[in-house]
């Protein structure tokens, strides 16, 4: 674009200008007062990385990297050029990868992160988990676990992000080796939870979201009595009744099955520790964010 097609800059009232660099002055604040938390050692740099605040998502690695005691500006370049960081990369941008890879490096752990909690979301189909699941994916705070299954992917789903596609046979491998936190069967294929990356990440002081049926949550219950198990609920069993029925195409028959499901799941609610109404996703989002967070 030559330079006089270039778009004005948005013009801004004094009022605006003044507000934008209180903005500035606070963020500086919070970052600053992050890096003295590393410094001193009061924090790891794991708890930087899951901070929700905008200013910290947007902080350098590299200074978050050089304010490790004994690790210094120097050394943080050749960490990061080693791990093939860019240097320019911004803790939100951090990937799975990477983060897995600063975890390994020798010397910049001072500190466990605060162990994150492990967290399972059950509640009939239809309720809007996946939308609640969309919302935590996007939170720094969680790690949203993704499940082995048998059954074959639907058209807009990836391998490796949805779900693992896999055979039965492999799936079988996978239970004698002992590879799953909980696993169970549901509508005719099987669905479970990797165990090894649930244990990573939660290391990584990420609170881990399980969003899976209600006989996966009991196994859980009895494996892990840390974990909080959230159930959602519709507002009333007749908005469940509209939810369901306006799903795609269904015959009445496969259209009764999942209500008669849905009523099994429902009767369930009274095993888990929280039952949340879904009135409004945010108000979900804000619920389970402060479940998981509490001590
Ligand atoms: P869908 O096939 O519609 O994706 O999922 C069917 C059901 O399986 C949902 O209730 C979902 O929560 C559950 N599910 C997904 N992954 C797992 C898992 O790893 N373990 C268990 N027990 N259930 C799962």
């Amino acid at each position: 674009m030559s330079p006089d097609r270039r778009p004005n800059p948005p013009v801004l009232s004094a009022e605006q200008r003044r507000a934008n660099l209180l903005l500035a002055k606070a963020a500086r604040i919070e970052r600053a007062s992050v890096k003295e938390a590393i410094t001193t050692n009061t924090i790891s740099i794991f708890d930087a990385i899951n901070d929700p605040r905008e200013s910290i998502q947007r902080m350098k690695v590299l200074d978050l990297l050089g304010s490790i005691p004994g690790v210094g500006p120097a050394r943080a370049q050749l960490i990061m050029e080693r791990k093939k960081i860019s240097l320019t990369r911004r803790i939100g941008g951090l990937g799975a990868h990477q983060l897995r890879a600063l975890r390994k490096e020798a010397g910049i752990m001072k500190l466990d992160p605060k162990q994150g909690s492990l967290v399972v979301m059950s509640g009939p189909g239809g309720v809007g988990k996946s939308t609640i699941t969309a919302y935590l994916k996007n939170d720094p705070r969680f790690w949203v676990s993704v499940s082995v299954t048998t059954r074959a992917p639907r058209v807009t789903e990836k391998d490796g992000v949805d779900y693992f596609f896999v055979t039965e046979n492999k799936f079988d491998q996978l239970v004698a080796s002992n590879e799953f936190l909980e696993w169970a069967n549901f509508a005719g294929a099987r669905y479970g939870t990797p165990k090894t990356p649930v244990n990573e990440w939660r290391e990584l002081g990420k609170h881990v979201l399980l969003e899976i049926e209600i006989d996966g949550a009991r196994q859980i219950r009895k494996t892990d009595p840390t974990a909080k198990l959230i159930f959602i609920a519709p507002p009333s069993w007749e908005e469940l009744e509209t939810r369901l029925a306006n799903r795609g195409t269904d015959s009445p028959e496969r259209r009764e099955a999942r209500l008669a499901l849905a009523r099994q799941e429902m009767a369930a609610a009274a095993e888990f520790d929280f039952t949340i109404v879904n009135e409004q996703v945010e108000g979900v989002v804000a619920q389970m964010v402060s479940l998981a967070t509490a001590p």
